[in-house]
């Protein structure tokens, strides 16, 4: 028997609920906050994620999905969302529209990971990416969008975790002081913190082996060691979140695995998880479209993962809004009846009304009892012998009420009904 391959899952429509819910908020949020979406393709060029994402990173060593296509040429499935937002960006001349340029993106996302709790070798996630603006008053505008999505889904006991790691012009000086801290206790550090302090030092911060610990505790802080250009930009976003009544949690250890971001990183936990299992992230990346397409464009942008969201909201017991759809049930007897069905079920649908049937000859109680199981509001009950005199019965299925209505008056019958099931006085 085959099965789904490991780290992936199929979305079943008893799963859509969720799904449909938080896409809905997502959709809407980005909506009012000006954003609109775009779809890139699902495999890119390798390359790009090669010079963006870079070199001796975990996910461009060991976690993409990398593949020839039959002509030879080397694809990736998309490991992150970013890059391709901004290869497109770039293709697209919207350099040229007026900035920043505001998009979001729904996109399954592919690493070759060892799969756990909401995470996945292929996942889904929500990102927006602002793009062509260096004031710091859109990096608040990305944190709040993402806090409203999470408040407005109904999320509650998160934490939003801020730091700034500096730009060109101050994180050298910082690496070296972080490389000399760390070399005095080289001898102390996990392997891959050894390998770290030669290939990138700033991810020593984000070392979760235990023994690790007291050195990121006691490394020093980019904070500490910004330019005056990058201290009055974290000072404007801090401003613009206390503007925004937004609360956040000064974080030092907090670093993007991206080699890419520059000044702003942020992480959004949940209540009492903590970094493992970040809900959502994302940073500034000032320096990441001059790999792609030899333009500085100014980003920042976050992702944030859908089936992580939906954990979470399973975990505190938050259940997505159910209202069903308004729907009718056509219950035929007879050959003529059955057929008078078909068109009757067709022409519902038309107009938007939900209406099932039965697909071949049943008892009257095993179509009602099917019915009931797919929680129809009404029944429409056609028999031959009424049909030929015009008249259909409607059965209301919660009140257990029927009438005989008129064929030709049926439409608006429903109609009605869906009206007043929408509009419960
Ligand atoms: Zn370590
Ligand atoms: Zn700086």
């Amino acid at each position: 028997m085959l099965q789904t391959p490991r780290g992936t899952a199929d979305l079943l429509p008893a799963d859509q609920a969720y799904w449909s819910y938080v896409t809905a908020h997502f959709q809407s949020i980005c909506e009012a906050f000006g954003y609109g979406e775009i779809r890139t393709p699902v495999f890119e060029d390798t390359r790009l994620f090669q010079r963006t994402v870079g070199e001796g990173t975990d996910i461009v060593e060991k976690e993409m999905y990398t593949f020839s296509d039959r002509g030879g040429d080397s694809l990736t499935l998309r490991p992150e969302g970013t890059a391709p937002v901004v290869r497109a960006y770039l293709e697209h001349g919207m350099h040229r529209l007026p900035q920043p340029v505001k998009l979001s993106y729904i996109a399954s996302i592919f690493r070759y990971d060892r799969p756990q709790a909401g995470r996945l070798r292929q996942h889904h996630q929500f990102g927006v990416e602002a793009l062509g603006e260096e004031a710091a008053t859109i990096d608040a505008e990305i944190i709040s969008l993402l806090l409203t999505l999470y408040r407005s889904v109904g999320l509650t006991g998160i934490s939003l975790q801020l730091n700034n790691i500096g730009d060109a012009a101050c994180r050298p000086q910082y690496i070296e002081d972080l490389t000399a801290y760390y070399r005095s206790h080289v001898h102390a550090l996990c392997d891959n913190c050894q390998a770290r302090l030669e290939r990138n030092p700033l991810r020593l911060l984000d070392c979760k082996e235990d023994s690790c610990q007291p050195f990121i505790q006691e490394a020093p802080h980019t904070l500490d060691n910004l330019c005056a250009d990058c201290d009055a930009h974290f000072s404007t976003l801090k401003r613009s979140l206390d503007a925004m009544e937004i609360e956040y949690t000064l974080n030092h250890t907090l670093v993007r695995g991206l080699d890419y971001y520059t000044r702003t990183v942020f992480e959004v936990w949940p209540e009492a998880v903590g970094r493992q299992s970040a809900l959502g992230g994302g940073g500034r990346y000032d320096g990441l479209a001059r790999h792609i397409g030899k333009r500085d464009v100014p980003g920042i942008g976050f992702g944030t993962g859908i089936e992580r969201i939906i954990l979470n909201l399973q975990r505190q017991g938050v259940a997505p809004d159910e209202r069903q759809p308004f729907s009718v049930y056509i219950a035929t007897l007879g050959e003529r009846a059955g057929t008078y069905g078909i068109g009757l079920t067709n022409d519902l649908r038309q107009r938007g009304i939900r209406a099932l049937l039965t697909y071949k000859q049943r008892s009257l109680k095993a179509q009602l009892r099917q019915a009931g199981n797919q929680a129809a509001d009404c029944a429409v009950i056609v028999g031959d012998d009424e049909l030929a005199q015009g008249q259909v019965l409607l059965r209301d299925l919660k009140s257990s009420t029927q009438e005989n209505v008129a064929a030709t008056d049926l439409v608006q019958a429903l109609e009605r009904l869906r009206a007043g099931e929408q509009d419960p006085q």
